[in-house]
């Protein structure tokens, strides 16, 4: 297999693919402290591509309750698992080992899912990816476990009897937005015997060509997060189009001018936990350096925003600003060893920062970079930090402008949220 670089693990990786960069790549950001999991986000996809016969078990958007929830279920801990299982003790990473702007979490010691696979002991023959088929019963209810903090000690089969019980650990619980990361080196299309996966040159979509899909799975078996998912009346696996269409600037609605825009799942979030965007990639595959470009800011300048799961190896293009309260193993498992780092920043943003993190969902056009402009001290406030130290953190009434693709302004809006007085009309003016 041919060596490719992957920034998230700081070191080169096998994969079966040379590596093929886009000119830009579609990326996201959730901010996990602000998901309320209302899942408008889930029926915003739901109701644009899924409600079809035979497409009631895929989800291409969903809302998962951890550390119990999952759809389908348990995907990340049976994966996690049968990792360990082919690299007993050795999944872990050296956060210190070539730290620099373009390794920022260290490097990952462990296997890939690619690495793995080259020890696959199965008897169903080599694999290019180590994963599995998830049965139709983990596939069945994607709301499992959803606001529950403790699971019942029961197997799955049980499930449906639940009822609620007392916890018997510290009660924490965080909700986890998830669709398909696009990855740079995707499992599903590493995985595919008849190349009916592939990835646009232009903006990194993963798509899955229908015409040339035969039905195998092996899409859904690879992908470590089963966001390739099989369609029983066509006979063919379906995945996330990264809603192509309003990317491209095609919506006449919305993009009058062929601006680029964002997702239905994004545009929905009435969390306002989510922005969504396109980064420009180098000839030789790194991010290109482009510091007022919100997504590489908050991911590569700042890294307040991680990977999921950026072990698996997938180059995973979806990006989380981990929740502060949930016990830091579990996050560091989930996102890598920049969590600390993420959540200190999160915790007391400075002035540059908390502009940027207001421009989540204040646009339906994609912004391709921002500007700051300088307001009035409006307030000092006390931050506890996670070690519970304190910090004084001052407030600035900033104004930050957001500019789409051609460089117009799409989005301004300033620190202090405005306040408007309606004229008194009639008595009961609401
Ligand atoms: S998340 Fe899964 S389906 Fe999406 S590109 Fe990555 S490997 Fe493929
Ligand atoms: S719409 Fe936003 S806030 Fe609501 S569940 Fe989805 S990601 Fe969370």
């Amino acid at each position: 297999m041919p060596d490719v670089h992957n920034w998230q693990l700081g070191r080169t990786m096998s994969y079966p693919f040379a590596a093929a960069p886009a000119k830009w790549q579609f990326a996201f950001v959730f901010n996990t402290n602000r998901c309320i999991n209302c899942q408008t986000c889930t029926m915003a996809c739901r109701s644009t591509w899924t409600f079809s016969k035979g497409q009631e078990n895929i989800w291409w958007n969903n809302v998962e309750t951890k550390p119990f929830g999952g759809y389908p279920q348990n995907w990340d801990s049976k994966l996690l698992a049968l990792l360990e299982e082919y690299n007993p003790g050795g999944q872990l990473w050296d956060p210190a080992a070539g730290k620099s702007p373009e390794a920022p979490y260290g490097r990952f010691e462990g296997k890939t899912i690619f690495e793995a696979a080259a020890s696959y002991a199965g008897t169903d023959g080599p694999k290019v990816a180590l994963g599995y088929i998830p049965t139709a019963e983990e596939w069945a209810a994607p709301n499992i476990f959803e606001d529950h903090a403790r699971p019942e000690a029961r197997p799955p089969s049980a499930v449906k009897h639940m009822v609620a019980a007392l916890p018997e650990h510290k009660v924490w619980f965080f909700y986890l937005a998830r669709l398909c990361n696009h990855c740079t080196y995707p499992g599903c299309l590493a995985a595919c015997p008849r190349q009916a996966i592939y990835k646009r040159p232009e903006d990194g979509v993963v798509l899955i060509d229908q015409s040339r899909c035969n039905g195998y799975q092996k899409c859904v078996e690879a992908c470590p997060y089963k966001k390739s998912i099989f369609r029983p009346n066509t006979g063919t696996s379906e995945k996330c189009v990264a809603c192509y269409p309003r990317l491209e600037g095609r919506d006449p609605e919305l993009s009058p001018n062929g601006e680029p825009c964002e997702t239905r799942c994004m545009t929905a979030c009435v969390g306002k936990i989510r922005m969504q965007g396109l980064v420009r990639i180098e000839e030789d595959g790194a991010w290109a350096k482009d510091p007022q470009n919100p997504i590489y800011y908050l991911v590569r300048e700042r890294q307040v925003a991680l990977p999921l799961y950026p072990q698996f190896g997938t180059e995973p293009n979806g990006f989380y600003i981990p929740p502060r309260w949930v016990p830091r193993p579990y996050l560091i498992q989930m996102f890598g060893p920049g969590v600390g780092h993420a959540i200190e920043q999160y915790s007391c943003p400075d002035r540059e920062l908390l502009a940027v993190l207001q421009l989540f969902r204040t646009a339906q056009q994609i912004i391709f970079r921002f500007e700051i402009q300088p307001g009035p001290k409006i307030a000092e406030i006390e931050v506890t930090m996670p070690d519970g130290s304190s910090r004084a953190q001052a407030i600035f009434n900033d104004t930050v402008i957001g500019y789409n693709k051609f460089d117009q302004e799409a989005v301004r809006i300033t620190i202090e949220e405005p306040i408007f007085e309606r004229p008194a009309i009639h008595a009961n003016s609401i």
